[in-house]
């Protein structure tokens, strides 16, 4: 089933936020894949480490 790309919704990989074309503030594109932030604050922390927020699985039990 294929949808209008203007009715996709990204996820905000640094607080989980699910964001739309609309409401996405900021990009940022990283290894060939852009990833869309609802804010400046968002997007500065994951330019400063990406492996961070990309992590498929969070490691549980770790604090
Ligand atoms: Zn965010």
């Amino acid at each position: 089933m294929k949808h209008q790309d203007s009715e996709k919704t990204f996820k905000d990989p640094v607080c989980g936020m699910e964001l739309s074309r609309t409401t996405a503030i900021e990009a940022f594109e990283y290894q060939g894949k852009t990833y869309y932030f609802c804010a400046g604050v968002c997007r500065e922390a994951f330019e400063a480490e990406p492996e961070k927020y990309l992590r498929p699985h969070r490691q549980h039990g770790l604090k």
